[in-house]
């Protein structure tokens, strides 16, 4: 395991909501640590949507996905937030300090002094391909993203997909594996049209070998992989492999969210609406993770709800200190914070 990593804040989710509330805190002096399981800030935005227009984020007529993201992290980026992206919080519990004590699923500890749900629709979770066994040879054989390009250095390499993620790794990876197979089950790819060039060159130059089909079937023992059935145009093939990277997109779900002992209401965290505090004090929800009579799952209704939430993680964080209100126009203090006097 890595070092404990100790902070004043904890962010779970870089979504919109996520990312405005290091802004709020920041304002308020505390140091924030955003975690999420995806590689990148931005969440659903990012995600699921982002070449698509936005059009009530107040003051902005239209922006898209991708452009807010870039322009919340242009925003908090004189707070220096910690992020840590590619790791799930899967453990969130009190210690005996009185901090809360989280885990990530990369093994990594955080201690922190409150916590905020940021979490949204839940985590982006990979699609499992529909293959009988496969779960007997995840983490080992199987993996769903790349954590260190070292696990497949030497090994015979299957990328299953057609998007940015395979056509991204397949390109990063042909140089340091034995072998590497790209599958996809049609011809035509959505990646950027730059990489699939420079894919269309390494199968030309023979570094790489493109399949058109699917997998029917894993071969192995115990954890480790040795074979992968694929079938294609002309019939089935037994190919090498020894490391698998299934890329068939995401889907969200609640995940250990629900198992953090949070009072919930169907699915979604249960807030009050002053201080958007969840039933275990200096943990709140945020965003679209939370409920309360009349919420709206609006990023602007996430963006007020930091704001409140910020006021109440500072009696946590600074006990001994008083809050006064201020303007950001006017405070020269809160001017100080953002860098610009
Ligand atoms: P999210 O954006 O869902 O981000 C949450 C993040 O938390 C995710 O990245 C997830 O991976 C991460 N996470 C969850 N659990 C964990 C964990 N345990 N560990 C680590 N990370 C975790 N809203 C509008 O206001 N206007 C619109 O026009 C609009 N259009 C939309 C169009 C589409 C197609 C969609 C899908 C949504 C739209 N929305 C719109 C809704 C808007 O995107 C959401 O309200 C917003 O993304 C919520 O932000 P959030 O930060 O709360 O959560």
């Amino acid at each position: 395991a890595e070092a404990v990593t100790e902070t004043d804040a904890v962010v779970i989710g870089a979504g919109p909501v996520g990312l405005f509330s290091v802004f709020q805190l920041g304002l308020v002096d505390i140091k924030t640590c955003v975690i999420d399981i995806l590689d990148k800030p931005g969440g659903q935005c990012s995600e699921l949507y982002p070449e698509k227009p936005i059009y009530d984020i107040p003051a902005l007529p239209t922006v898209t996905g991708q452009e807010l993201t870039d322009r919340l992290m242009e925003q908090i980026k004189p707070f220096g937030a910690a992020f840590l992206f590619g790791e799930q919080v899967s453990e969130l519990q009190r210690g005996e300090d009185g901090r809360f004590h989280l885990k990530t699923d990369a093994g990594r500890e955080i201690r922190a002094k409150v916590v905020v749900v940021a979490a949204g629709g839940g985590s982006f979770t990979p699609k499992r391909p529909p293959l009988a066994g496969i779960e007997a040879f995840e983490g080992t054989s199987v993996f769903y993203s790349v954590r260190r390009m070292e696990t497949f250095r030497g090994k015979d390499v299957l990328i299953v997909g057609g998007g940015d993620s395979a056509l991204d790794w397949t390109l990063s990876l042909a140089p340091i594996a034995k072998s590497l197979t790209l599958l996809h089950r049609r011809d035509e790819f959505r990646a950027a049209p730059h990489s699939v060039e420079k894919m269309r060159a390494l199968v030309a130059d023979g570094t790489v070998r493109l399949m058109i089909g699917q997998m029917t079937a894993l071969h192995g023992e115990g954890a480790n992989l040795s074979e992968v059935t694929v079938k294609t145009a002309d019939g089935e093939e037994r190919i090498p492999v020894t490391a698998l990277l299934p890329f068939f997109g995401l889907t969200m779900k609640l995940g250990p969210v629900a198992s953090w002992g949070l009072n919930l209401n169907e699915n979604l965290v249960l807030v009050d609406t002053e201080k958007f505090e969840t039933s275990e004090p200096g943990i709140f929800a945020i965003g679209d993770i939370n409920w309360y009579p009349g919420k709206l799952k609006l990023i602007l209704s996430g963006f007020h709800e930091a704001a409140l939430m910020a006021q109440q993680a500072h009696k946590y964080v600074h006990p001994d200190k008083k809050l006064t209100f201020q303007y950001t126009t006017s405070s020269t203090n809160l001017q100080k914070k953002l860098g610009v006097k």
